[in-house]
């Protein structure tokens, strides 16, 4: 296996599957048995999900609510999916541990890097929930810094489209796919990796991220093991 410790970045959006809203329980088990997978590797794995399914701050502008109250709503609403996470990968006999970026003691752990590490080491998968509990930040954010800060080899960005294109190829089908691009070239072409917090923090600390498909059944191991998949930003 190419990398050892991992921080999954999954989007609230990509749970809600082919629902409008919230959450869908088909998405849940398939996203669980990927991990599963890796975990029997002996890989470490932490995730960080987000919220976009059930609420963004975003959503706030021009209405009667604030919009720091609204990112603190999007936040409650990652340890929503984290905790629906959390509980499809007991299930299935992978122990997980919750940890939040917001104290909530009755469903989960404070965030603390060396209990996270902990954790990590015995073979639990840390889902880190509430992103990094601070408004006007996004979870692309919250997965960049959560990986510096356990030191893990690699963000793994799961998406829907498989990889960073030249333009979006939803839209433009002669957009052609990169297998590897530096940070400097993300950044001079103006592509849409992560927002630019998260792409800078991951830039200045030198932490790869790779840009893939988590909807292809067996991709992440694939990723993990080195294979070719998706895109490599160095
Ligand atoms: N959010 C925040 N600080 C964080 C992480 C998230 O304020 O550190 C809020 C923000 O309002 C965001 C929402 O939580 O819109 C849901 O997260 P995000 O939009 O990143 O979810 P995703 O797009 O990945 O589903």
């Amino acid at each position: 296996m190419k990398y050892k410790r991992i921080l999954l970045k999954l989007s609230g959006e990509s749970l809600q599957g082919e629902k409008s809203y919230g959450l869908d329980a088909k998405v849940l088990k398939q996203y669980a048995y990927e991990i599963k997978k890796v975990v029997e590797q002996g890989i470490q794995v932490a995730v960080v999900i987000g919220g976009g399914n059930i609420f963004r701050g975003a959503q706030t502008v021009g209405s009667s609510i604030d919009r720091v109250q609204g990112d603190y709503m999007g936040m409650l609403a990652t340890v929503i999916n984290a905790m629906a996470l959390q509980s499809t990968l007991e299930k299935i006999g992978v122990f997980t541990r919750l940890m939040s970026g917001i104290k909530m003691e009755q469903v989960c752990e404070p965030f603390i890097k060396r209990r996270a590490v902990r954790h990590l080491e015995k073979g639990r998968v840390v889902i880190f929930g509430a992103g990094i509990g601070s408004p006007y930040f996004t979870t692309d954010s919250a997965a960049s810094l959560r990986a510096i800060e356990i030191e893990a080899d690699v963000v793994l960005k799961g998406t829907r489209v498989d990889g960073v294109y030249t333009a979006d190829p939803e839209k433009f089908d002669d957009a052609e796919k990169f297998t590897n691009i530096s940070f400097q070239e993300v950044y001079e072409r103006g592509l849409n990796v992560m927002d630019m917090t998260a792409f800078t923090l991951c830039r200045e600390n030198n932490l790869p991220i790779i840009v893939f498909d988590m909807n292809s059944e067996g991709n992440l191991l694939r990723v993990v093991a080195g294979e070719e998949v998706g895109t490599l930003v160095h």
